[in-house]
């Protein structure tokens, strides 16, 4: 109620009855069990209570400032009482880009209900949040309004709560007299409620053992390069192995494909054998379109369909969290598992949760211990060598590409004519943009700063 109040002169008693028709036009007929609208309620009027009450909306009443953390436990006790598939509808402006979000969204990517969002302002920017539907609050009422809708009192016992000292009652007059009564002033003032969310996800544990849905689900793995390389001196053979016995640690068995995004032209011969006769994939990119190519790759590649799928996202932390709201609206909307690995620990929690997350070099570092599975992985005929490899030119083609199908093919390709040509065109753009970026920076500054100066040179004269 504090960011989308009951308008002027509107009817209270609409309220249920609106939403129950913003749900139906949306094909949601079943009645709404249950709706608590909170805010500070100490000026609401004891009509618009009663009008409240008498449609079956509950209402609570908190101090302004601790709206948001009350209503925003509320709703995680009442998922962790009703697990999905469930409907619930937040009529709120914290939910997009508010105190909400960061924390609603993790817990969507855990349990997913059914998201409904009415708010009070529209804004532009996409939303980490997948929703059934996100209304304007006043446009719900409004058209409640015009559609002439029946209100029907609900025979449901509704409550006035005051959360602030665990008070309630069922009569409007009673409920107003406890707001304004010495005690409830006492008990706000002494122990008020907090102000901030309580981050539920914050503490969440980073590496999880499989669901059964998952265990045997395919592992696709998308690998920069560029951001986690192979360290010196490691042998490129063990890349595979160690992710392996990674995903095998906490019951992950399905079949890995792994593409390794990098500067193929510039990697030692070396650990390019190393690394396709063990199965991995090679994708050549320069440094400026790995982060584009592997985006649409991961978007819309092997994983853009719906069968359950671990992915797996090896890149540094800055890399991650520019994936982070595509990849978490592709994973809710898919329904895939997703693992982490970066160079160094990110700064702040992304808000793509990830099944598991590694440390890269602590990564590679599993199969130290564990080198049986490494003689084993690595063995070229149980794995099918380089066969079972893909090769492509990421720079020539978009997309899924021609697969070169072998080392030898691609450094072929990537030594023609054709590709030295592409190559250089894509550089040649990127130092053209950076040129022009550079020139955009000095004109804002000269914009900003030559009229300074010249005044400053004049008073010294
Ligand atoms: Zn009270
Ligand atoms: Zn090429």
């Amino acid at each position: 109620m504090k960011d989308c109040p009951i308008p002027e002169g509107y009817d209270a008693g609409r309220i249920r009855a609106s939403l129950e028709a913003a749900f139906k036009e949306r094909g949601y007929s079943g009645a709404v069990s249950s709706i608590t609208a909170y805010g500070d309620q100490t000026q609401t009027p004891v009509h618009i209570l009663q009008g409240l009450l008498s449609t079956g909306v509950s209402v609570a009443h908190i101090r302004s400032e601790s709206t948001n953390y009350i209503m925003y436990r509320d709703i995680v006790e009442w998922r962790g009482q009703n697990p999905p598939p469930a409907t619930m509808m937040i009529i709120s402006d914290q939910v997009m880009g508010g105190d909400f979000s960061w924390d609603l969204a993790r817990l969507q990517q855990r349990s997913q209900y059914n998201l409904f969002i009415a708010r009070s302002k529209a804004h532009r920017f996409l939303s980490v949040l997948p929703t059934s539907a996100i209304w304007l609050w006043e446009k719900i009422l409004e058209d409640s309004n015009n559609n002439g809708i029946e209100i029907i009192s609900s025979p449901l016992a509704m409550v006035l709560c005051c959360k602030s000292c665990n008070f309630d009652c069922q009569s409007p007059k009673k409920f107003r007299k406890h707001l304004s009564s010495y005690k409830h002033a006492r008990q706000e003032s002494v122990c008020p409620q907090r102000t901030q969310i309580n981050l539920v996800t914050e503490t969440w544990g980073r590496n999880y053992a499989a669901t059964p849905e998952y265990a045997t689900a395919k592992i696709l793995v998308w690998w920069n390069m560029f951001d986690c390389p192979i360290p010196e001196g490691y042998d490129a053979h063990r890349v595979r192995p160690s992710l392996e016995e990674a995903f095998k640690k906490l019951g992950y068995s399905g079949p890995v494909s792994i593409t390794a995004y990098g500067d193929l032209n510039h990697t030692p011969e070396h650990l390019l054998r190393g690394l396709s006769s063990s199965g991995v994939g090679l994708a050549h990119t320069i440094f400026d379109v790995t982060y584009n190519r592997m985006y649409k790759d991961l978007l819309y590649g092997p994983a853009s369909n719906s069968t359950p799928t671990n992915l797996m996202v090896i890149a540094n932390a800055d890399t991650l969290q520019a994936f982070s709201t595509s990849l978490v609206r592709q994973l809710q909307a898919q329904k895939h598992n997703l693992f982490l690995a970066y160079s160094s620990r990110p700064y702040k929690m992304f808000v793509m949760l990830p099944s598991a997350e590694w440390l890269w070099h602590s990564l590679l570092d599993v199969s130290e211990k564990t080198k049986y599975v490494l003689q084993k992985c690595t063995s070229e005929s149980d794995r099918g060598g380089e066969s079972s490899a893909m090769f492509y030119c990421k720079l020539c083609r978009d997309g899924p590409g021609p697969d070169y199908r072998s080392l030898d093919n691609l450094r072929t390709h990537l030594s023609s004519e054709e590709h030295a040509q592409k190559e250089s065109g894509i550089t040649a753009f990127f130092q053209l943009k950076m040129k022009n970026r550079n020139k955009s920076s000095l004109a804002q500054y000269d914009r900003k700063h030559r009229q300074q100066w010249r005044q400053a040179s004049f008073f010294f004269i």
